[in-house]
């Protein structure tokens, strides 16, 4: 409606408008039950059938196997920087991470806590604009796992496609919490996929964790309950209260995507709404820059600078006052950055270029 901005955080961000909505519409009395979903008991018929229909409802629009557990965790994906090492290796194993950006350094980091990580490539040094040559890798042929972060929200780099384990024993695990649901993927690629559900398909306080099944039961002693993947998938996500809410949340969205066709048009009106983005910088004779390498440049998260950094202030000021928030980039990095994740409409996008060409020619 006409009261809403275009909202380009990056997360907790934007949802569709029809999902919030159908949520409007069920707040006070979900379906004729007499009560909101905040208010049901987590073990009754009707959430059973929220949470069973989110579930399957994700299976379908991955094409998730019966191999595969799907979870609805709590803790954020920083939580599970944690549970996987302690889930999958003994604190002498040894791990692989590529380290892509500022989410993949800090599951690094916690993961030394519990195993033996190695960064076998890290682009730090780079700033964080580049995806390795995965040939050129030197992957411990012991590893547990290969972690990765398909896509680093802040720096905007995004694995266009994903590194081969070495050795058949190690698994891929990926943190995708800000390209989840954003395009078709071939989960049985990866041992792990896990995303915080706050960027793509629902509200924080959701951690979805998709894990192959042989992976499970094999968690450090020292593991607390509420960690351990085995005590979840016994439970279907229902060992302890789940955050109910959010679930169905997340539920509304997954019948969405699946409205709008599933992943791959998903993912193509994602590519159209990123390309007339990175167009306008690219085509702005240096105006804004966006640092990234282009081949892996993310359809999620765009950063941009201006060649005028004392411009930055009234830029995302101005845009504000244009009903185009959050445009201010990552406190770390500086500049812009435009989340435009799935439940960016076209419609925000077209407005932010246009502010952008009008701006530069203000300015320029
Ligand atoms: N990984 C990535 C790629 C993220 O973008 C974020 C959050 N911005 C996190 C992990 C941490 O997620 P949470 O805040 O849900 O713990």
């Amino acid at each position: 409606s006409s009261d809403r901005v275009f909202n380009f955080a990056a997360g907790p961000a934007t949802l569709p408008e029809n999902v919030l909505q159908k949520a409007q519409a069920d707040l006070v009395n979900w379906r004729g039950s007499g009560m909101s979903v905040m208010e049901m008991s987590h073990r009754g018929k009707e959430f059973l059938s929220i949470i069973q229909k989110a579930e399957s409802d994700l299976r379908t629009l991955l094409n998730i196997s019966e191999d595969y557990a799907v979870l609805f965790l709590q803790g954020g994906a920083t939580t599970q920087f944690a549970a996987i090492p302690l889930n999958i290796c003994t604190p002498d194993d040894a791990v692989d991470y590529i380290v892509t950006g500022s989410w993949g350094d800090k599951a690094y980091k916690e993961a030394a806590k519990y195993c033996k990580p190695n960064v076998i490539w890290s682009g730090k040094s780079e700033k964080y604009t580049k995806i390795p040559n995965f040939d050129s890798l030197e992957q411990n042929p012991d590893a547990k796992y290969l972690h990765i972060c398909a896509n680093e929200t802040i720096h905007g780099v995004e694995f266009k496609d994903y590194p081969t384990p070495r050795n058949e024993k190690t698994i891929l695990v990926a943190d995708m919490s800000s390209n989840f649901c954003s395009k078709p993927v071939d989960v049985s690629k990866f041992g792990i996929i896990y995303a915080g559900a706050q960027k793509n398909v629902g509200p924080s306080g959701v951690t979805i964790v998709i894990i192959r099944k042989d992976l499970i039961g094999n968690a450090q002693k020292s593991t607390p309950v509420m960690l351990d993947y085995k005590i979840h998938a016994e439970n279907n996500s229902l060992y302890n209260t789940p955050p109910c809410y959010g679930i169905y949340m997340c539920g509304l969205v997954f019948e969405d995507l699946l409205d709008q066709g599933g992943l791959a048009e998903v993912e193509k009106k994602n590519k159209k709404k990123a390309e007339i983005l990175y167009d306008a910088i690219d085509s702005s004779n240096g105006f804004y820059r966006c640092p990234v390498e282009k081949s892996v440049r993310s359809l999620m998260n765009v950063p941009f600078t201006l060649a005028k950094p004392e411009l930055e202030a009234e830029f995302v000021k101005t845009a504000a006052g244009e009903k185009m928030v959050q445009l201010k980039g990552h406190r770390s990095v500086g500049g812009m950055r435009a989340s435009i994740y799935n439940a960016m409409p076209l419609a925000g996008v077209e407005k932010l270029v246009a502010f952008m060409k009008d701006f530069q020619a203000k300015h320029g």
